[in-house]
């Protein structure tokens, strides 16, 4: 008897969340409103960057957001459509379905522009329907003879770009009038995670600048507000910099078992712990001791995982 196993489609895509994320197959899944799943849910916290699957153009875009959510379809030049679902419309750091387009789409973006492949396009949300399931990233792709395909194995054979500088270490205090190399860094920072420098001009996405005047203090500000980093005055010292360095963590897998010289930390916090050749957790109580141990691109060698405290460790004293 013949047996015929039908292969799944593929298409070539850069993964469009550019962050921490996490995704099972739920193409096909029944939803209670009797409707099927066609697309796939990238779970992630709000405001991770979403970025462009494929080079192509922005062939819809909600203005206002409907009911359904801010959504944003991109064809590609084969005419595949890949449709992104319950971008964010909070503003930064509530639930206040409140944020509007700024913060939905990157500023450039809007119906009928070109984007390439890994380009920023808006950010992740839990707008529509997902208000009550979590924010994530509902993401579809449609074939040119508009049938819906399991967007799964595409994602799983996808390629990962980093959007911003990830080996990047914020070392210097900055503040109002401040000039250099870090403060380039903080726009693009900003810029990308959706607090906006400017819109257009210097300062824009694209065209960061290595001078700190108020329009980086204003960003700098919001920020601050929405991670509730104190006093939220727009000065960029340790406090808000070991927020930064300890969110750049390289994008991998979820490790579950642990051994002498990890660095690693829980999915859903910033604190990071080395693993001692004691196999004792050590807390790295600030990014200036992760740099003396472990150099300066210490942050691209975190581990995560689900639970540090189901391995049962020991905790030893801080590393300082
Ligand atoms: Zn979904």
């Amino acid at each position: 008897m013949p047996f015929f196993v039908e292969a799944a489609e593929i298409r070539q895509i850069t993964f469009p969340v550019a962050g921490e994320y996490s995704f099972t197959d739920s193409f096909g899944d029944p939803r209670s409103d009797g409707r099927t799943h066609l697309g796939t849910d990238i779970m992630a916290e709000k405001m991770t960057p979403v970025v462009s699957a494929v080079d192509g153009y922005v062939s819809y875009l909600t203005v206002t957001e409907p009911y359904w959510g801010y959504a944003i379809y991109i064809k590609d030049s084969d005419n595949y459509e890949y449709r992104y679902l319950h971008i964010n419309d909070d503003t930064p750091g509530t639930d206040d379905g409140n944020g509007g387009i700024q913060y939905a789409f990157a500023p450039t973006i809007k119906r009928g522009v070109n984007v390439s492949a890994g380009q920023l396009i808006g950010w992740v949300g839990d707008s529509g329907n997902a208000e009550n399931a979590g924010s994530h990233l509902h993401f579809e792709i449609w074939t040119p003879s508009r049938s819906v395909i399991n967007s799964y194995p595409s994602l799983m054979a996808a390629t990962h770009t980093p959007i911003i500088n990830i080996s990047f270490v914020f070392s210097k205090d900055l503040s109002l009038g401040s000039k250099g190399q870090e403060v380039y860094e903080l726009q693009k920072y900003l810029n990308h995670n959706g607090f906006i420098v400017a819109t257009t001009g210097a300062g824009s996405m694209g065209n960061e600048t290595t001078y700190f005047g108020p329009a980086t203090q204003a960003a700098l500000i919001k920020f601050q507000k929405a991670k509730n980093i104190s006093p939220a005055v727009g000065y960029f010292g340790p406090i808000t910099r070991s927020f930064i360095n300890s969110s750049y963590v390289v994008p991998s897998e979820t490790i579950t078992t642990l051994q002498p010289g990890l660095l690693v930390k829980n999915k859903k916090t910033v604190e990071v712990f080395y693993v001692d050749e004691n196999m004792e957790l050590r807390w790295i109580i600030n990014e200036q001791v992760a740099e003396k141990h472990f150099g300066p691109t210490w942050n691209q060698i975190i581990k995560e995982v689900d639970d540090i405290n189901e391995f049962g460790l020991a905790y030893g004293p801080n590393l300082q």
